[in-house]
């Protein structure tokens, strides 16, 4: 059996599209579904709609979280309730088509454990795909492991790879497709077109997007935490230099653009050096801040999410 997850933050416009489209692709894959959405606070109609269907079909389960714990706690969720020997994982706005889903199981079936999309078109404003991109790549420079470039949540994953991924990395801050990176096991991406948001509005706000960015930078690389010792080491090092040099320069009294240092002071110097600490000190915190940050959310061990109601399921 397959289980197909996926999270639902008011789209009641897709709802009807989404589940025609699904059940129309269905007979091209062999084995039994479910279909486990994950209701992750909607306000709209969508939860009746969903309701409504999974009155009708079985293989249509309605996981309703106690509020909007986000995009990636939701498919968290998904993954936790989902029994199937394999899992896939998808956006409800029709942006993963259902009708790419065989090519992907072929692959599943072939005995790859993960099968990981790679969008090669994004049909997205120009600057939103350029942020993508410039995230993938810089993603991939600092990060620890191999997050594989343009790839996002959408993909199949074998049972081992959920059980792995929920039952060892349990870290509350999720960044889905970097967990599933660092997971292992046999991956391969497949190519496909990303289509767009078949209706609605993007559910991810602009502010929502800047924190998954950071979830991803923070959590898979020290990086930023390096650079401050490697900034902090340069600089200890020139400021060492130019105190040296501010000495001799003392001591020998020369002329130097314009004046010698016995008749001024060095008033200019000493304010650019201490403005310019102060302004690396206080960046270096806001870096060690952010880390010590998520160490207080995973210590503090609270729930990626809260389950109000898990419909359908026996
Ligand atoms: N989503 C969610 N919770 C949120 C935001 C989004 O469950 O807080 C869902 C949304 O309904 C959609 C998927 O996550 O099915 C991807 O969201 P969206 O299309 O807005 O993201 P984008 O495609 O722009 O990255
Ligand atoms: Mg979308």
């Amino acid at each position: 059996m397959i289980s197909i997850v996926i999270p639902i933050y008011n789209e009641q416009e897709n709802i009807p599209a989404l589940y025609k489209r699904l059940t129309e692709a269905s007979p091209l894959w062999k084995e039994s579904y479910e279909i486990i959405v994950v209701d992750d606070g909607s306000f709209d109609n969508s939860l009746n709609l969903l309701l409504e269907i999974s009155k009708k079909d079985k293989q249509v389960k309605v996981l309703k979280l106690s509020r909007n714990f986000g995009h990636q706690a939701a498919i968290t969720a998904g993954m936790h309730a989902a029994t199937g020997d394999a899992v896939i994982i998808m956006d409800g706005d029709l942006q993963d088509p259902p009708e790419e889903l065989p090519r992907f199981l072929e692959k599943w079936r072939e005995g790859y454990q993960v099968v990981y999309a790679i969008r090669t078109k994004r049909k997205e404003a120009i600057h939103k795909r350029f942020g993508y991109w410039l995230f993938y790549r810089f993603l991939a420079m600092i990060s620890d492991i191999d997050i594989p470039l343009d790839s996002g949540d959408f993909c199949v994953m074998d049972r081992v790879v959920v059980d792995a991924m929920n039952k060892q990395l349990t870290e509350r801050i999720r960044f889905v497709r970097g967990l599933r990176a660092y997971a292992g096991f046999k991956q391969i991406g497949v190519k496909y077109e990303r289509a767009e948001r078949a209706a609605g509005e993007p559910k991810y706000t602009f502010r929502k997007l800047i924190n998954l960015a950071f979830d991803g930078l923070l959590d898979y690389s020290v990086f930023p935490l390096r650079v401050a010792s490697y900034f902090g080491f340069i600089i200890s090092l020139f400021s060492f230099s130019a105190g040296i040099f501010l000495i001799i320069h003392r001591i020998v009294d020369f002329k130097l653009l314009g004046y010698s240092p016995s008749d001024v002071p060095g008033m200019a110097s000493l304010g650019i050096g201490i403005f310019f600490l102060g302004g690396l000190t206080i960046m270096f915190l806001g870096i060690i801040g952010n880390y010590i940050g998520r160490i207080y959310f995973e210590v503090k061990n609270r729930p990626t999410y809260i389950v109000e109601k898990f419909y359908n399921n026996d």
